[in-house]
């Protein structure tokens, strides 16, 4: 059977970010937003890092609030702080979120917030920019929806319009000390990740993640008729892509 892409948004009892968000908008601290993944050890997100300012924003976070004109729709939003940060210049923007305590969130600090998922059809518009941030491919979940991701994206975008993407490349997790590569090439692509996440009671569901490297992302973004630009690369395995239709 093959998988179809999600196209729900979260209920409040299963949006365990939402519920720090809303705790740190409230009252300026939260408890510890816990993320389990059956590849990696448990870690943990600081919830302030969600609420992060210009100037606390990684390099390739600005550069693509600084590329980012005309209309521009910022998926997967959280607390909205790249929307706040345009909006704040005068520019025209769309946060969408599935979590619906991120969205209630976002209205609250003035953002004019959408609840939805952006693989929903029932969702369009025409957009110059989308902007898919702090590790945005992974809302793509897994290799095998990228298809249906430059589907969407040529949907959603106006002529001449492009989306702004961030990703880290995996791929130092299974570098050797002498750099050479150890990766299984029979099993499912590197950048596939599971998590979960947990906020004090709230616990979430499982959801995949998909990190990408550059090469990849772009030998797709062919077949599907785009142009993958790496417009600046961070200082992790980490880089900033441009897509536009080719
Ligand atoms: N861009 C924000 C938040 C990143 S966390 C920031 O940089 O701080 C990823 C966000 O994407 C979460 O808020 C999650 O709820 C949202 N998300 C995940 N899948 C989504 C989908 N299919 N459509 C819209 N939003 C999604």
């Amino acid at each position: 059977m093959m998988d179809m892409v999600n196209i729900e948004c979260l209920t409040p009892d299963k949006d365990p970010m939402g519920a720090a968000i809303r705790d740190y908008h409230a009252v300026g601290k939260a408890g510890r937003l816990r993320v389990f993944s059956s590849q990696f050890e448990e870690d943990e997100i600081p919830v302030a890092g969600l609420f992060r300012t210009y100037g606390e924003m990684p390099v390739l976070e600005r550069k693509a609030l600084d590329l980012a004109e005309g209309r521009i729709l910022d998926v997967g939003a959280g607390s909205g702080c790249h929307s706040l940060v345009l909006k704040e210049r005068g520019k025209e923007v769309l946060p969408i979120d599935i979590s619906p305590l991120s969205v209630e969130v976002m209205r609250a600090r003035g953002l004019d917030a959408r609840q939805v998922n952006l693989f929903d059809p029932r969702f369009t518009g025409q957009f110059d920019t989308v902007l898919m941030l702090m590790n945005g491919s992974g809302i793509i979940g897994r290799l095998e929806n990228i298809g249906g991701f430059f589907n969407r994206m040529r949907q959603l975008l106006a002529p001449g319009g492009f989306v702004l993407m961030d990703s880290s490349d995996l791929r130092y997790l299974f570098e050797d000390e002498d750099g050479s590569f150890v990766i299984d090439l029979a099993a499912d692509y590197y950048g596939q990740v599971d998590f979960r996440m947990q906020y004090r009671q709230v616990k979430g569901d499982r959801f995949d993640w998909l990190y990408i490297d550059f090469n990849t992302l772009s030998l797709y973004a062919t077949q599907y008729g785009f142009k993958a630009e790496r417009l600046a690369e961070g200082e992790h395995y980490d880089y900033l892509a441009r897509l536009a239709l080719g």
